[in-house]
Order: structure tokens, then C-alpha cells, then sequence
């Protein structure tokens, strides 16, 4: 039987929160997505909870976050490192949204999607990635679907397809890892009784920690409220066997509520749960060809300090307006190369530090020395700065030529009051923003298409321009110690590298 053929720009499969940012990030550069997900229906449950604080900015900074504070359970002012004692500060990462929320990661999904549909791109679902394969001019994806399968041709597949991803299986990406001995649980549950100190919301990270059980092999969590009236069950278990293909039951649940609370809490009904796995995986390549992994597909880890759901966001911003580029045909040769050079060192690094945790956050009493050690070393304020910069995503700082010592250039710009509106405003149709004075604004002018410009007070930051790429980092900057001509042509090698070549 012959097989329906589509010819599409961009096939993005998997409709998670990876997945919707890079669609939605395509959509307001003008680029519409082919979006495949193979479930039927929206997620109805949530497994990440947390936006990170350069989350909450990235949202702020598409216009999206007025509509996640309605539902956000919680903001939480300060972040933890494995669960120590000693709270990780923002301060020194000049963000306006020093904080992060707890937010559902299903609700997120429904806003990406309904933003999505606004702008003319529906998830088709019931659409399953089956195969795929690619040649000089692009690739060729196999879906099923309730109809059969079904043959798109494109430009670019862009795997955010999750943990166990069809693309990079299919698609010939290497994804070489280890595994620790944790496993946890996490379970949604309906309460019929229980205490009001325990249904309060979190106010500061310590309100979240988890507390060891009698046998120091298992960790129970505070319940968190979620916004439908239920609540999140989490508890992180060591040393066993771990069974990640198990389901989880009924009386797993509820003697772990017991055993935190004992019989004052009382469960009406569990209605989702799942197990978190041990396995730290990240892929060799970001890309391959035409080919691309994002999120979950790229790397995964334990999810200690809740970063996975953010790193892939952060992984979406930093593809999706590169990729626009490219459909549009105005991306320079190298500039679909960066997603892969920015993006897998940051992985790593997330591998890295939830390792890290793993080992922290084992009740055993031989890491004791270690925990006491980290939290000496986290009360040190360089430290807890460090800390506080590498979990909320706030410090993520990309290699980019130009003036190295520099402390704003490969940083993200932090939000700034400019002649007209903010900074993050100003970037809220995902275009290049140049704030300078009016001698480089002039350089940018056949870039009007791409590139806005404005004025601001970039004193603060030591510099009196710096030219901010659409996912909001720094990809040129003029010191203020130095008026020398030689930035202006540096502005126009920048504008070059990363927008293309100037208009007419
Ligand atoms: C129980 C649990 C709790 C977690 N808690 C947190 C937390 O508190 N904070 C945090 O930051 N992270 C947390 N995480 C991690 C976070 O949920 C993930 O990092 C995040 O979902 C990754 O997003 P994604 O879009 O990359 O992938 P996913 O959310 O997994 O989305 C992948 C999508 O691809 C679809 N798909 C899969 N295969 C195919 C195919 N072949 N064809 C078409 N579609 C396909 C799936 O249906 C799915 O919709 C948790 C994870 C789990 C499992």
C-alpha cells in the first residue's frame, strides 16, 4: 500500500515542554512546525513541578509568564543543592525574577499548545515516530497514525520525543551513560483528611526537603499542593534493586504518606503515580545532519534540584530561532553548528551536578563527611553564588568571540528599563535587540529586518552597547573603558555570525 507523503520545513515529534518551546519559538520567528506527539490526548498528570528561575525569565521574556503566575502553586525565593541545609541565593544573578515556581509541567504543556494554536500550529496526536532516515537534502519520517502510516519529508526532524527517544535511537545518536543506585517515586493523591500545618504551601525551599526514614535507605518528601486540589506524594529510595519498569501500587503510597506523617494523614485516592529512574544518559552529537535532539532525548539524569524540564526549555530557546534562520534562509553556515557546541556542555554539567546530588542525598552514614563538607563549602558566599547561578540556569555563559574578559558577552542579559519599554519586552517577538547609541545603532540598520534597536543605561554592566541575540545572551558588547573604532566592526562581524548577511 502506498504511503500519504507531506512535504514540511520542520517536523518537530514529541509534544512535551521541549518540544512546544522550539514550535513556539519557530512560530513567532513566522515558521510553522509540523508537530507529532503519540499520545492521543494532553498529559493530564505532571512529572516536573519546578521552573527555575531563568525559566520563569525566558517566560517573562515571550509574554507567557502573567499566565503561569494565575496557576503557580508557589514561589519559592530561594533554591537548594541536594537537599542541604543552606539555602541558595539569587542575589548576585541580577534577575527580576529571583525566584522559582512551582508550576505544573502539564500546565505549561496546555499554554505552549494553546499559544501554538493561536498562531496556526496544532499537535497532531496519535502520531508516532516510526522511522526515520536522511540524505544530503534532508530526512524522511515514518509516522503512524490512526489512518496509517504516513511519510513526512523535511528540511529538519527535531527529536524532543523524551527519555526513551525514537529519533535518536533511529536517527544513529550515541547516548553513553552510567546509573547510581537511587529510584524514587512521585504519586498524585486525592486527601480526605489531614492536618492543616501539612496542606499549607511551601514558602521557602526549606519547606520542601526530605526527611530520611527509619531503615537510612529511603528519603520522604513533603506533600506539595497541586493547583486541582490534589497533592504531590515524592520519596527517593537507595541501594536496591531499581525496578524502573514496576508499577507502582496502591500501598507503596500510602505507607510512604504514613510512614512521613503517620495516620493523621488520611488518602482517598491515588490517582498517578510513577518512578523516577536512576540512569544518567547524554547524547554524543546534538546534531546530526538534519537531524537534532532537545530535552530528555539529549540527556537524562536523576532529578535532583529539578533541572530536566528547564534544561530542555533552555535546549529549545537556544535551537529555535537558529533553525528559523535556516527555513528562512538567511542562517550562516556555521550557525546551526552552536546548538550542539552552546547546548552539550551544559548537559554534561547538569549530569555532573545531579551525580553530585545523588551521592549528597544517600541517607547512608558514610557520606555524612561529605554533606557536612558541602555545607561548609555552600556557606561560603562565592560558593552559594555558584551554586545558586548553576541550578537556576541564571549563569548559563556560551563561548563567543569578541572581548573574553568581558563579563556580559556569551552571559544572558538581565532585564533593563530602555527608552522605550524593557529588555525583555523588547525581545518578545524572538528578535535580535542591539541597545546602543545612535553610532551603532546606525551599523545595524541593514539588519532592521532582524535586528530591533534601542537605547539603555548599560553602565551597570560595564558597557555602553552589547547587541543580544533572540534567546536573550550576549553575542557583542562594547566596554565602556574603551571607545576604540574597532567595535563597530566587531558589531558588524557579530551581526554577520549570528543574523546572516545584511539586507538591502
Ligand atoms: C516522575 C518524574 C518527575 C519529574 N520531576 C521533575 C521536576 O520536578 N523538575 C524538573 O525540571 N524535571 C522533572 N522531571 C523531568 C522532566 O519531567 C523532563 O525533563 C521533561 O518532561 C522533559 O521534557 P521533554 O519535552 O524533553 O520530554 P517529555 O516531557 O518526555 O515529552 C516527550 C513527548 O514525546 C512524545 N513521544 C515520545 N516518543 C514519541 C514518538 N516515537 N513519536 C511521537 N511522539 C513521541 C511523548 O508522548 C511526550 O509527549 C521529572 C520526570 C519524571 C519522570
Amino acid at each position: 500500500m502506498s504511503r500519504a507523503t507531506h512535504t514540511v520545513d520542520v517536523l518537530v515529534v514529541g509534544a512535551g515542554p521541549a518540544g512546544l518551546t522550539v514550535a513556539h519559538e519557530l512560530a513567532l520567528a513566522g515558521v510553522r512546525a509540523t508537530v507529532v506527539d503519540r499520545l492521543p490526548v494532553a498529559n493530564r498528570h505532571s512529572k516536573g513541578l519546578g521552573l527555575q528561575p531563568r525559566t520563569v525569565e525566558v517566560l517573562d521574556m515571550r509574554a507567557l509568564l502573567d499566565a503561569v503566575l494565575v496557576d503557580a502553586v508557589a514561589r519559592i525565593p530561594d533554591g537548594h543543592f541536594a537537599g542541604l541545609p543552606v539555602p541558595l541565593t539569587y542575589d548576585r544573578w541580577e534577575s527580576a525574577h529571583p525566584y522559582h515556581l512551582i508550576y505544573p509541567q502539564n500546565l505549561l504543556e496546555q499554554l505552549l499548545e494553546s499559544e501554538l494554536a493561536r498562531r496556526g500550529v496544532r499537535v497532531l496526536r496519535s502520531h508516532e515516530l516510526v522511522g526515520l532516515t536522511q540524505d544530503d537534502d534532508g530526512a524522511t519520517a515514518i509516522v503512524a497514525t490512526p489512518d496509517g502510516e504516513v511519510a513526512f519529508r523535511t528540511r529538519y526532524v527535531i527529536g524532543c520525543d523524551g527519555h526513551d527517544s525514537a529519533v535518536r535511537r533511529l536517527g544513529g545518536f550515541g547516548f553513553p551513560g552510567t546509573s547510581t543506585d537511587f529510584s524514587g517515586v512521585v504519586a498524585d493523591v486525592v486527601l480526605r483528611a489531614a492536618p492543616a500545618e501539612v496542606l499549607t504551601r511551601p514558602r521557602r525551599t526549606a519547606d520542601l526537603l526530605g526527611e530520611e526514614r527509619g531503615d537510612r535507605r529511603n528519603v520522604a518528601y513533603p506533600l506539595v499542593p497541586l493547583p486541582n486540589g490534589r497533592y504531590r506524594v515524592v520519596w527517593a529510595e537507595y541501594g536496591g534493586a531499581v525496578e524502573a519498569a514496576r508499577p507502582v501500587t496502591e500501598q507503596e503510597v500510602r505507607a510512604a504518606v504514613v510512614q512521613r506523617y503517620g495516620d493523621e494523614v488520611d488518602i482517598a485516592e491515588v490517582e498517578w503515580a510513577s518512578r523516577l529512574s536512576d540512569a544518567a544518559h547524554l547524547v554524543d552529537h546534538y546534531r546530526l545532519g538534519h537531524v537534532f535532539v532537545v530535552g530528555d532525548a539529549a540527556h537524562i539524569h536523576i532529578p535532583a534540584g529539578g533541572q530536566g524540564l528547564n534544561v530542555g526549555v533552555q535546549d529549545a530557546m537556544n535551537l529555535g530561532w537558529k533553525l528559523a534562520a535556516a527555513v528562512l534562509g538567511r542562517a550562516p553556515a556555521a550557525l546551526l553548528d552552536t546548538y550542539h557546541t552552546e547546548r552539550r556542555s551544559i548537559g554534561a554539567r547538569v549530569l555532573e551536578n545531579t551525580r553530585v546530588q545523588a551521592y549528597l542525598t544517600h541517607p547512608a552514614a558514610e557520606f555524612d563527611a561529605l554533606r557536612r563538607t558541602f555545607v561548609t563549602l555552600l556557606g561560603m558566599r562565592e560558593v552559594n553564588d555558584r551554586f545558586a547561578g548553576m541550578l537556576s540556569g541564571l549563569d548559563v555563559r556560551y563561548e563567543i568571540p569578541g572581548e573574553p574578559e568581558h563579563r556580559v558577552l556569551g552571559a544572558r542579559m538581565p532585564d533593563l528599563a530602555l527608552d522605550r519599554g524593557t529588555l525583555f519586552g523588547r525581545l518578545r517577538g524572538a528578535r535580535g535587540l542591539l541597545v546602543a547609541d545612535a553610532a551603532y545603532g546606525d551599523c545595524a540598520a541593514p539588519w532592521a529586518d532582524r535586528v530591533e534597536v534601542a537605547r539603555g543605561d548599560l553602565s551597570r554592566w560595564g558597557a555602553t552597547g552589547v547587541l543580544v541575540r533572540p534567546d536573550g545572551h550576549v553575542c557583542w558588547v562594547a566596554p565602556d573603558h574603551d571607545d576604540s573604532p574597532g567595535h563597530a566592526k566587531r558589531l558588524d562581524a557579530a551581526l554577520r555570525t549570528w543574523f546572516g548577511a545584511p539586507g538591502r
